[in-house]
């Protein structure tokens, strides 16, 4: 798989995230297919394609919500363990923010930050809290710290699962839609602090069909179909240029 330098000149630093061959099969339904994907440090791949066609399946198998049946995938070298404590810290190096924002309903916003500091990597409550508030501050919610999850507008819960997952320090993080359950007016104001994350320098992966986001903060564009990856490009000439049939068509849809 060639690599992409970034838009703004900076060099790719080393594969963080490798997938070498992937195969995954739900049933009858191949929905991963030979899958071939190397993240680099600091790189932003944004992953687009139809429904149904396996985007979704690859986050939760990268994060290991899924397993696979052959090839294989490595986060900075070490295979992905299978179960157990070497499991849980693995979750938390790849952060995770779905669709549906999955807040802790009868936890209140700061206590759903430092839950995970806290439970899984040890840190002790009182820097968990004043880390929690700062990153509370930078997604632009840490007035609402007291306040239950249905207390906040959708845009405001799903920035708080994104300071959620970043309490954990994770090294990459996987966005699945984001931003598809929310109304139009708070869509940017989530685009917008997944923005600032791309340029502060995090590995990202996500899946949207945001083309404003993928052009300002993409540094490769994945089109999936039909569990295996079609074509790869950069933002600019696969939304100007796409080469396959699968592709043009998609994007006819979209566009
Ligand atoms: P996407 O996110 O691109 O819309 P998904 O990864 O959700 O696609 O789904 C890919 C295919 O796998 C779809 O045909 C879907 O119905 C199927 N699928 C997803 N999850 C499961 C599951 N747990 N069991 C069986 N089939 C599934
Ligand atoms: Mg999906």
């Amino acid at each position: 798989m060639t690599q992409t330098p970034a838009p703004d000149g900076r060099a790719p630093g080393k594969p963080l995230v490798v997938l070498d061959k992937v195969n995954k099969h739900f049933g009858d339904l191949h929905v991963l297919q030979d899958i071939d994907l190397t993240v680099h440090e600091g790189e932003v791949v944004v992953v687009i394609g139809p429904s149904g066609s396996g985007k979704s399946t690859l986050c939760r198998t990268i994060n290991r919500l899924e397993g696979f049946e052959s090839g294989s995938i490595t986060i900075d070298g070490q295979e992905l363990p299978q179960e157990g404590k070497a499991l849980a810290t693995l979750r938390a190096d790849v952060g995770m923010v779905f669709q549906s924002f999955n807040l802790f309903s009868h936890k209140t916003i700061l206590e759903n930050v430092t839950l995970g500091p806290v439970k899984v990597r040890g840190a002790k409550a009182p820097a968990a809290r004043k880390r929690a508030m700062e990153l509370l501050e930078r997604v632009g919610v840490a007035h609402q710290a007291e306040k239950y999850p249905a207390q906040l507008s959708g845009g405001q819960q799903q920035r708080v699962a994104i300071a959620r997952s970043l309490a954990m320090e994770p090294r990459v993080m996987l966005f699945d839609e984001p931003t598809s359950a929310l109304d139009p007016e708070m869509i940017n104001e989530v685009l917008d602090v997944m923005t600032q994350l791309a340029h502060s320098g995090m590995t990202m992966i996500v899946v949207t069909h945001e083309m404003g986001f993928a052009r300002k903060a993409g540094d490769r564009v994945v089109f999936m179909a039909d569990g295996a990856i079609v074509e790869e490009n950069t933002p600019e000439e696969f939304f100007t240029h796409a080469q396959s049939a699968r592709a043009k068509d998609f994007l006819g849809k979209i566009l």
